[in-house]
């Protein structure tokens, strides 16, 4: 049987078809609120967005899903887990930084309603390790524990392009960012015996030492203390390395690393995703998930990167479903049929057409393999039908509690107004009878 996928689109017309009002009609349509019961602790996970970072999710699309499950009596909590130190300079690296970064984003629990929590400790240790025996390539994943021992997950996600992954939607945002630090270095790979990018060739001779401007930071990026930047040049040693994925700079800027095993472990990671979100989703239970994406600021890259390239494909809409796969699938589908955006990387690569896999060109890597992978492995269906719903029309429904028909903003600036005698200065507002400009003259340009 087909998976239901539900979609509403991004045009507005009234309150009850701005994207937020979208997102709980689509809640309640793909029966989100019956992954949990009332009293349970409702895990919503997403991605409250890099240091300067301006695509990521706005605070009011993932508050809307939290008022949602308040409204269901769940016990929301918002949440995301450490990162692995990609970017020299992230700032999601430890719960403390990433609550801090989250703040300047706009995720507190004034803001969300609920509290915010960064589900694998404070240095990323606190995770469930889990069996994937039946994994197509790794042999375990490590669950943050937090997500682990919630009752239920409403995974929202940004669906957009991303470097590593091709494409972000609900399986990156359940294999990667539900699992703990150690669990990212696994399904990176970078310690993998055959891919593993601490296998590739070495040459510390590419490295200008102390005269290159960036030997401080290269020097300390790396945590395990396997990379040295010396006063010629810059040494590695293999044993030390745990895997992080910390030296980008130096392997893919400088070059120090050769790039021969590019390719096998670039895909093979989109692989690893894959088993790590189909162990987790059956770790987890599948009845005990639901999922809504955001089809919103479509740009190249992800929300891990410290800026926000022009989006590559106009805003699609909202989708929300049971199925991780299918989900994925329809939004997948839908970047298909999209034209590209005049001026941004799809124009760049020639993806402007329908019809094109456009972050298959943009990434340089098949946009199928992870949704694939996971059907293969049982945990959704590639098979979908998209439904869509007809949008409430009933805007009294999704405005502030306190303000309703029978109470909208007049009638409580009227009361107001009883008590202290209203705006209008004496004798009204004065205005000139005669504007001293013509139209005419403010239209030229
Ligand atoms: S050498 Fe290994 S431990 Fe050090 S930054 Fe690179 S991946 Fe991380």
């Amino acid at each position: 049987m087909k998976s239901k996928v539900y979609f509403m689109d991004d045009r507005y017309k009234a309150l009850s078809s701005s994207i937020p009002a979208k997102a709980m009609q689509l809640f309640d349509h793909a029966g989100l609120g019956d992954c949990f019961k009332p009293g349970d602790s409702v895990a919503i996970k997403c991605h409250m967005g890099e240091w300067f970072n301006t695509g990521y999710l706005r605070p009011i699309l993932i508050r809307v899903i939290a008022d949602k499950v308040k409204e269901l009596g769940g016990k929301p909590f918002v949440t995301d887990t450490t990162t692995a130190p990609y970017y020299f300079y992230g700032a999601r690296c430890t719960a403390s930084f990433y609550l801090e970064n989250a703040a300047r984003n706009g995720f507190t629990a004034e803001t969300m309603g609920c509290p915010v929590i960064i589900s694998d400790g404070m240095y990323g240790t606190d995770d469930v390790r889990v069996d994937l025996s039946d994994g197509l390539l790794l042999k375990e994943g490590y669950l943050a524990r937090g997500i682990a021992d919630a009752d239920s997950v409403i995974v929202v996600s940004h669906f957009k392009g991303h470097g590593n992954g091709v494409y972000g939607g609900s399986i990156k945002n359940v294999a990667i960012g539900c699992s703990s630090k150690r669990g990212k270095f696994n399904v990176h790979l970078c310690t993998h015996q055959k891919v593993g990018w601490n296998g590739w060739s070495f040459d510390g001779k590419k490295c200008k030492g102390e005269e290159c401007p960036n030997h401080v930071v290269c020097n300390n990026l790396c945590p395990a203390g396997a990379l040295k930047i010396e006063k010629d040049g810059a040494t590695y040693d293999g044993s030390k390395c745990i895997g992080c994925f910390g030296h980008q700079r130096p392997l893919f800027r400088c070059g120090l690393w050769g790039r021969e095993k590019y390719d096998d472990w670039s895909n093979w990671f989109l692989v690893a995703m894959a088993d790590a979100a189909a162990g987790y989703v059956r770790h987890i239970g599948k009845e005990r998930i639901g999922y809504l994406t955001y089809a919103l600021d479509l740009t190249p890259a992800c929300d891990c990167v410290p800026g926000t390239d022009r989006a590559v494909l106009p805003n699609l809409g909202v989708f929300a479903s049971r199925d991780m796969v299918a989900i994925d699938m329809a939004a997948l589908d839908m970047s298909v049929q999209a034209h590209g955006i005049h001026g941004s990387v799809a124009d760049e690569k020639h993806v402007m057409e329908p019809g094109q896999e456009k972050f298959t060109v943009i990434n340089g890597m098949s946009q199928w393999i992870s949704p694939n992978a996971c059907s293969l492995l049982g945990a959704g269906s590639k098979d979908y039908e998209l439904v869509t719903p007809e949008v409430s029309g009933d805007e009294a429904a999704f405005t502030h509690p306190l303000l309703k028909p029978e109470n909208p903003a007049g009638k409580q600036l009227g009361e107001a107004m009883k008590r202290f005698g209203g705006w209008t200065p004496p004798g009204g507002f004065k205005y000139n009878d005669s504007p001293k400009v013509s139209l005419d003259e403010l239209r030229k340009r």
